[in-house]
């Protein structure tokens, strides 16, 4: 057997990654789980998850190392290496080539190789990265007990994050574009109760302040066109997520946002290509949805490998 040659191939190991390399594991399939940092992907910037059935609270590191575990009890491969891209072959394989070292060969690929914050792009921001600038509460928020923050964003991320953040900020000011929150009401309702949080909508961030060394405001644009200064000692911008979803050598049809659409068993419009989680068009981004596709992503690859070299009666 060559051993650079599998089954199916997984590119990532955050939630869906790790899902889909327990099913196909357990289906008995030669699995390898490409992986260039931790295993777990977001969970490991997640201080509690409480939304997970079957765990009233956990910590997301926490439920990270629980399904790392689960996932190669079932015989999965756990590589570390940057995937740089997947090229479909004549024989059906696919060539997963790599940052550094040979390639490996799947038949089938399941792209699960999340996404990145994306950035305002602004004066400041960049440079001020890692001295104020951040985009990891549980990461950073503990650097900042006893100051000021700005967050900025409307979604569900940028709300659930100012909340966490009053445990070490003395005042959170979530700053947003519109006049309208894009977070879920539960999320908006929980910040508006909490007396350290509090809203400047209709506010555009046009540059993070500092000294080079330190944040010390950003500079707004109000709706009415009025340009304001909010002091703060930080700044965490949670304006939406980037796919990874530059990997695969043929086009792959993707949404206006460039996450992937698939059909109902997750495969991309590269045949033996699939994708769940956070690179894959949906209305929400939960670690239920990424393991639940993932698990569909897992069986339809089996299905696939098993047609194309069907599994042999055990010898009796
Ligand atoms: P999101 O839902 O895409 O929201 C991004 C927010 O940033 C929006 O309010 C958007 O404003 C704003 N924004 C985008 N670009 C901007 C820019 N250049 N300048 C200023 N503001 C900008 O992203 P997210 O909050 O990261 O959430 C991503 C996904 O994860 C969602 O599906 C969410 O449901 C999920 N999530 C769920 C939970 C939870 O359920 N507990 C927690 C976190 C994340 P507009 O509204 O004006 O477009």
């Amino acid at each position: 057997m060559d051993e650079r040659r599998y089954e199916i191939a997984i590119v990532g190991a955050g939630p869906a990654g790790l899902t889909a390399a327990l099913y196909a594991g357990r289906a008995l399939k030669r699995t390898l789980l490409l992986e260039s940092g931790l295993p777990g992907g977001e969970l490991l910037n997640t201080e509690d998850v409480e939304d997970y059935p079957g765990f009233d609270r956990i910590t997301g590191p926490e439920l990270a190392t629980r399904m790392t575990d689960h996932a190669l009890a079932f015989g999965a491969e756990l590589v570390a290496a940057r995937v740089t891209a997947i090229v479909p072959q004549d024989d059906g394989f696919k060539r997963i080539e790599l940052e550094e070292g040979e390639p490996y060969y799947a038949r089938a690929v399941i792209v699960t190789a999340g996404g990145q914050p994306r950035k305002l792009g602004i004066p400041g921001e960049e440079e001020l990265a890692g001295h104020g600038v951040s985009y990891c509460a549980v990461c950073d928020g503990a650097f900042f007990k006893g100051q000021h923050l700005a967050v900025v964003g409307g979604g569900d991320a940028a709300l659930e994050e100012a909340v966490f953040l009053t445990r070490y900020a003395s005042q959170v000011t979530v700053v947003h574009r519109r006049d309208q929150f894009r977070a879920q009401p539960l999320l908006v309702e929980r910040a508006r109760q909490n007396g350290r949080v509090d809203f400047l909508m209709d506010a555009v961030v046009e540059e993070v302040l500092g000294d080079g060394s330190r944040v010390r405001g950003l500079r707004l644009r109000r709706g009415d066109g009025r340009v304001e200064e909010l002091e703060v000692g930080g700044v965490f911008i949670f304006v939406g997520f980037l796919p990874n979803t530059g990997l695969i050598s043929d086009h792959a049809e993707h949404d206006a946002q460039g996450y992937y659409l698939t059909d109902a068993n997750m495969m991309t419009s590269v045949a033996g290509v699939y994708a769940a989680g956070d690179v894959r068009a949906q209305l929400t981004r939960q670690v239920t949805t990424a393991v639940g596709d993932a698990t569909t992503a897992a069986l339809a690859a089996t299905k696939q490998v098993e047609e194309a070299s069907p599994v042999l009666p055990a010898a009796v």
